[in-house]
C-alpha cells in the first residue's frame, strides 16, 4: 500500500471508528455467531497475489463485525469491562505508526522513560507508599507468574532458578481467587497440590485465622510456606480480602504478599472507595489492570514491586546481543517481566490519564459504582428477585428467585433468563457461582453506560422472567 492510500483510509477508518462510537446502540452486545459461522466464511487459502484494502474493509464489516462481541456497547455487563476510550485508541493508533518493540532502553528512550513515569503517576493515583516501583506487563494473569516466581526464587534463597524446586513450597490463596493462581502456580512449578485455597468467611473474603492455621499446618509437616496472595476485588462476588491482617501474617512466618486487585485497583484512584488498600503498602507485590476499568485499550496491566531487585534477580537475562553501553544507567524492562519483546504500552496510559486527569477517572467509577447502587435496590425492592451479596463497587450479584423452587431449578430459571436478555442483543451479562448458588453479574463499567441502561437492563430481565413464569 503506498502512502496516499494509507493517508485516504486512515481517514476513512478514524471515521468509521468515530461513527461505530456513536451508533453502537444499534449492534447486539454479544455476538449472535454460531461455532464455525465466521470461520466458514473465510477461504481456506491464502491471496497468492495482494487484494485491495477497499475489499479487505468491505469484507471486515460483512464477515468479521458480525462475529464481534461489542465491549464497549453501553449494555455490557459481563464478566469484567475492557473499556476504552477516543484518548486511548488514538495513542495505540500511534504506537502501531511508530512500530517500536520496547524491551531495552536503547531500543526506544522515551518509551522506557514514560513508562517509569507513568507508573509513578499511577502509584500515587491508587495510593500504593513510595518505593513501590511500578512496570507494565500485558495482563494480570502474567504479573501473578512475575511474583508467583520471584516469591519462589526468594524462599529458595535464589537456588530453584539453578536447581529447580526440591522441597515442597506453599502458596495460598481464597477459594475466591482467580483461576489465573492456579494457573501461575502449575507454570512456576509448584504444583497444583501445593496450593492451599483458604477458606472463605461469610462475606466470601479470606479468613486470616484459617490462612495462619494452614501455614502452621504446613511447617509442622516440613513444607516451606512461600507466598500468599491476597483478592482485592474476587471476580465472582467483589469480595476484598483482608490485606491488613494476611499482611502481618506473611511478616509473622516470612511469605511473600502479591496483592490481585485486577479489577478493582481503579477504584482506588478516588480517595473515598480506597479503604480497601489497607496494608497493601506492606505487601511484596500488587496488580491492577488500567484495561479494565481505567479507559486503557487491553493490554494494559500494572504490576507495582517493593523491591525490584528481586524480580531483577529471577528474571534477568544478560546475552551479549542485547548488551548496550547504557546498561548500569537506565532501566531494561525486558528483564521486568516473562517475554523479551515489548509493545509500546506507555503511550495510551500517558494519554488516558492525561487527558481524562484524575479527577475525570474518578468521576467515571463513581458514576458507575452510583449505577450499581441503583440496581441493587430495584433487585432488593421486588419480591421476584434476590441478591446474593451484597452490592460492592460497580457489582451486583443477583438471580430471580419466585419461590418454592430447589437449587436445580432455580439454576436452570436463571440460566435461561440469561439466555433470553443477552439474545434481546440490549445487554449482556454473565453468571457465577456463589455459595453453590447460581449467580447472575450485572458488572458495570463501559465508559459511557448511563442510567437509562440500567433501567432498560431491570425492565428487560423483569419482563423475561415475567415470561419465563407465564
Ligand atoms: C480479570 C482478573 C484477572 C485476570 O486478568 P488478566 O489481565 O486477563 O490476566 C485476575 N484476577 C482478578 C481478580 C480478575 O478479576
Amino acid at each position: 500500500m503506498d502512502n496516499d492510500s494509507f493517508r485516504r483510509h486512515g481517514h476513512e477508518f478514524v471515521d468509521w471508528l468515530a461513527d461505530y462510537f456513536e451508533n453502537i446502540e444499534r449492534y447486539p452486545v454479544k455476538s449472535g455467531a454460531e461455532p464455525g459461522e465466521v470461520l466458514s466464511r473465510l477461504p481456506s487459502s491464502p491471496p497468492t497475489g495482494g487484494e485491495s484494502m477497499d475489499a479487505i474493509f468491505k469484507d471486515f464489516r460483512q464477515v468479521i463485525l458480525p462475529g464481534i462481541t461489542h465491549w464497549q456497547h453501553p449494555g455490557w455487563f459481563a464478566y469484567f469491562p475492557a473499556n476504552n476510550s477516543p484518548s486511548s485508541v488514538l495513542a495505540e493508533m500511534l504506537t502501531a505508526g511508530l512500530g517500536c518493540q520496547c524491551m531495552s532502553w536503547q531500543t526506544s528512550p522515551a518509551a522506557t522513560e514514560l513508562e517509569e513515569r507513568v507508573m509513578d503517576w499511577l502509584r500515587q493515583m491508587i495510593g500504593l507508599p513510595e518505593g513501590f516501583t511500578g512496570v507494565i506487563q500485558d495482563t494480570a494473569s502474567t504479573a501473578t507468574l512475575c511474583a508467583l516466581l520471584s516469591a519462589r526464587e526468594f524462599a529458595t534463597d535464589f537456588t530453584a532458578n539453578e536447581r529447580g524446586i526440591h522441597a515442597p513450597l506453599m502458596v495460598y490463596a481464597s477459594t475466591e481467587a482467580h483461576s489465573s493462581i492456579e494457573k501461575g502456580v502449575k507454570i512456576a512449578g509448584f504444583g497444583r497440590e501445593n496450593l492451599r485455597l483458604i477458606e472463605a468467611r461469610d462475606d466470601l473474603s479470606m479468613c486470616p485465622q484459617s490462612l495462619e492455621d494452614a501455614i502452621g499446618q504446613d511447617i509442622g509437616e516440613g513444607k516451606i510456606p512461600a507466598c500468599a496472595v491476597a483478592t482485592l476485588g474476587t471476580t465472582s462476588s467483589m469480595a476484598m480480602d483482608p490485606v491488613d491482617d494476611i499482611s502481618a501474617i506473611c511478616e509473622k512466618y516470612g511469605l511473600w504478599l502479591h496483592v490481585d486487585a485486577a479489577f478493582a485497583g481503579t477504584a482506588a484512584v478516588d480517595p473515598q472507595h480506597r479503604w480497601f488498600m489497607k496494608g497493601t503498602g506492606k505487601s511484596d507485590s500488587f496488580v491492577f489492570n488500567p484495561h479494565k476499568w481505567m479507559l486503557t485499550n487491553f493490554d494494559c496491566s500494572a504490576y507495582f514491586v517493593r523491591d525490584p531487585g528481586i524480580l531483577l534477580r529471577t528474571l534477568s537475562m544478560q546475552p551479549e546481543y542485547l548488551k548496550t553501553a547504557a546498561d548500569e544507567q537506565v532501566k531494561n524492562y525486558r528483564d521486568w517481566g516473562i517475554q523479551l519483546g515489548r509493545r509500546f504500552r506507555a503511550l495510551k496510559l500517558w494519554f488516558v490519564i492525561r487527558s481524562y486527569g484524575i479527577r475525570g477517572i474518578s468521576e467515571m467509577v463513581n458514576k458507575h459504582i452510583g449505577l450499581a447502587r441503583h440496581f441493587a435496590q430495584y433487585v432488593a425492592d421486588d419480591d421476584g428477585f434476590e441478591l446474593l451479596a451484597p452490592q460492592r463497587l460497580s457489582l451486583v450479584c443477583f438471580r430471580y428467585n419466585p419461590g418454592k423452587l430447589d437449587e436445580e431449578d432455580l439454576l436452570r430459571l436463571n440460566q435461561t433468563l440469561m439466555e433470553k436478555v443477552n439474545a434481546s442483543g440490549e445487554l449482556f451479562l454473565t453468571h457465577t457461582v456463589l455459595k453453590e448458588k447460581y449467580c447472575l453479574r450485572l458488572s458495570v463499567g463501559q465508559r459511557s453506560t448511563a442510567m437509562k441502561h440500567i433501567k432498560k437492563a431491570w425492565i428487560l430481565i423483569k419482563d423475561a422472567s415475567n415470561r419465563l413464569m407465564a
